[in-house]
């Protein structure tokens, strides 16, 4: 009997691919790039299954050309970059890897924070390039955590992890906004539970960690921006989607808001005419929230075995309920 045919779309640690390898045919894009659009479309016409990350848009376009297409395991949690209906209408399974990305991404979020609130890469820039003339009263000063109040928008896996981990670093408040109550896990932390217009208005810190859909695509534009304090700071890990770039900058140039500090943005990546990168009030980071090698491994070796799953009719490890 033929074995199943397996696309994936970047080039993947030895250990992943072996894995597949012992059930399917791999066929595997090789560089580090991404796959050219074209390639792919071209790739996916007799597939079984699909290995994709982030930056491979799985459309209607591609899935008319998928007609095998069985199994879809995306190397992320966020799924905004698949076409759910599309997928849905066609009984593809979908694999995706929650929870093992946790930690690492709730890391970065807090090294984000502080690096954006201390104000830590525009001090290294100006101890290196002499800047740094003499200690000075009130020079890099930036807003401390200490007693403040930090608002955490989606308060879901990662969210609540990021307020475990700053508890600990003296916060007064925590406060959550999330769709769902999430009664248990706030207490166990200490958060409150807030409407979106209060936790704008009473944090000094909100932390983006809502999923990106219909719903919450720009939730933070000129309005929200305008609630929230003059000395707040702004710190997106989720997907640059959920916020209106363009008003986001306007805040940060009027200084409606005090900084800022995104993994994610609006293209990816940022072109580097981007009036984000002039603004030293702006901390950006390439899209790295998960990217710990341990992790990463993880991630491949779970988006394998939900496609060697998903091909035999068994549970997936991680299946994504549409
Ligand atoms: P999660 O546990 O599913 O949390 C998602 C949160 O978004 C929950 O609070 C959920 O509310 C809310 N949400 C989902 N759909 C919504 C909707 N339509 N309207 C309103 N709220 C909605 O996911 P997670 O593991 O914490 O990951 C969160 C996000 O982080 C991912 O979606 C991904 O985009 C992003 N991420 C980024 C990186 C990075 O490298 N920067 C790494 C990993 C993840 P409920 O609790 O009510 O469902």
């Amino acid at each position: 009997m033929s074995r199943p045919k397996v696309y994936v779309t970047r080039k993947i640690n030895a250990e992943a691919l072996n894995l597949l390898k012992k059930d399917c045919e791999v066929i595997s894009w090789t560089e580090s790039s991404p796959v050219p659009r074209e390639e792919l479309l071209k790739n996916v016409s007799d597939v079984d299954a699909l290995f994709c990350v982030i930056t491979d848009k799985i459309d209607k376009e591609l899935l008319d050309k998928a007609k095998k297409l069985k199994v879809l395991s995306t190397m992320s949690v966020g799924y905004d970059h698949l076409e759910i209906d599309e997928i849905k209408s066609r009984n593809i399974k979908v694999g995706y890897t929650p929870n093992i990305l946790t930690d690492a991404t709730a890391e970065l979020t807090v090294a984000l924070l502080l690096a954006t609130s201390r104000r830590l890469l525009h001090a290294n820039h100006a101890a290196r390039t002499g800047d740094w003339t003499a200690w000075a009263p009130f020079w890099m000063c930036g807003q401390g955590l200490t007693g403040s109040t930090v608002g955490i928008v989606g308060f879901g896996r990662i969210g609540q992890e990021i307020g475990k981990r700053l508890k600990p670093f003296k916060v007064k408040r925590i406060l959550y906004q999330n769709r769902s109550a999430k009664d248990q896990q706030a207490q166990e932390i200490g958060a409150e539970r807030v409407s979106f217009d209060e936790l704008l208005k009473e944090s000094d810190f909100v932390i983006v960690t809502i999923a990106l859909a219909p719903e919450t695509a720009k939730m933070f534009n000129e309005d929200a921006f305008r609630k929230m304090k003059p000395t707040s700071v702004f710190i997106n890990t989720s997907r640059g989607d959920v916020v209106d770039q363009d008003a986001l900058i306007k805040a940060l140039q009027n200084k409606t808001i005090w900084a800022a500090g995104l993994d994610v943005m609006t293209p990816e990546p940022l072109p580097l005419s981007s009036p984000l990168f002039k603004l030293d009030n702006c901390v950006i980071l390439p899209h790295i929230g998960s990217a710990t090698t341990d992790t990463r491994e993880n991630m491949t070796l779970l988006t394998a075995k939900n496609i060697i799953a998903g091909l035999k009719n068994e549970k997936m490890p991680e299946e994504l309920v549409l």
